[in-house]
């Protein structure tokens, strides 16, 4: 029986952060054993709002790549590539944007959403407003069956979808429907309870050194009302509980809720046992980490053999549009 086909990719704009981690990487661990998988470093996306300031993408992408492998992407099964190396991408996103209406772009909600996010960056742009678009041909390059997305993300498949429908009906049958694969991700928020991103700076980056990490921790907001040690707290109001939810044991996790609602524990206390938790947790990618850090030709060599396997997909789909708009 052929495997299913999934896509999925990551930009390279900073350190990959605990909220990647837990909302995308440790699901393409998973998704590698069980589909035929294409993953890559969207460094093309990140130019859409990083456009100005180009000098950290290779060293992103570099690191981003090391982060990938060190929590367990292996390349024997799965295709790992950086997004630029695979200019196909670049030329599909030119052809669909030929048709696709502008209406159709604008009404994507979250590019409302970001732009709000990012405001005060000139974002008046059309790579900003075509960045959907990007996405569709991403996926439609592959002819992807699933792709791994949160709930807010379905707006932008149904774009995809639209815009390969589209491409079928005024030239001819190219791409299938692609799926989501609906990934339920716990919330995970930042440090200082809101949610976790490099704007707020509020993230626990992955490649900290584990006395950073430790810091970070240790410096997490956590229930407000809990302002003293003799005052009871609410683990559902606590930011380092919703952490504890996803790497502390159930049976600790119980104890610990307890212990906070009695105030038997103070907060340093229970902040030290998640640390026991995740150290544990990221023991084995951070001895990976060095490993592949101190090897920066074996992560070259990675992505390249990465992309001339997604070449051969993303080609063979090309020249099959290109004869469709009768461009041979
Ligand atoms: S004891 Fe733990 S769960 Fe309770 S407020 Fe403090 S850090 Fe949060």
């Amino acid at each position: 029986m052929s495997m299913k086909r999934v896509l999925s990719a990551i930009q390279p704009t900073g350190r990959a952060h605990l909220g990647n981690y837990v909302g995308a990487i440790q699901n393409w661990v998973k998704l590698q054993h069980e589909h035929e998988c294409y993953f890559f470093i969207a460094d093309l996306h990140a130019l859409t709002t990083a456009y100005e300031n180009t000098q950290n993408i290779s060293e992103d992408t570099f690191q981003l790549a090391v982060d990938l492998l060190a929590a367990g992407l292996d390349p024997q099964k799965c295709v790992l590539f950086r997004q630029s190396d695979v200019t196909e991408h670049a030329e599909l996103h030119l052809i669909f944007s030929m048709f696709t209406p502008l209406g159709w772009l604008e009404r994507v909600p979250s590019y409302k959403d970001k732009k709000e996010e990012l405001k005060g960056r000139d974002l008046n742009t059309y790579g900003f407003l075509g960045y959907p678009l990007l996405q569709a041909a991403d996926i439609l390059l592959y002819k992807a069956d699933y792709v791994p997305v949160g709930r807010d993300q379905l707006a932008h498949l149904e774009l995809t979808r639209e815009v390969g429908r589209r491409f079928n009906h005024l030239y001819r049958p190219v791409f299938p429907e692609c799926k989501e694969l609906l990934t339920e991700v716990p919330f995970l928020p930042g440090t200082d309870g809101r949610k976790m991103s490099k704007s707020y700076g509020n993230t626990l980056p992955l490649s900290d050194p584990i006395e950073k990490t430790h810091k970070t921790v240790l410096a997490m907001m956590t229930d407000p009302a809990r302002k003293r040690r003799t005052d009871p707290g609410d683990p559902a109001k606590c930011p380092v509980f919703t952490y504890h939810q996803i790497f502390t044991p159930n049976d600790k996790q119980a104890e610990l809720a307890q212990g906070c609602r009695s105030a038997g524990i103070g907060c340093i206390d229970c902040k030290k046992v998640l640390l026991e938790h995740m150290d544990q947790h990221f023991a084995a990618y951070r001895q990976r980490r060095k490993d592949f850090e101190s090897n920066p030709d074996q992560v070259a060599r990675i992505l390249t053999q990465g992309a001339e396997r997604a070449r051969k997909v993303a080609h063979s789909t090309l020249t099959e549009v290109k004869s469709a708009l009768k461009l041979t």
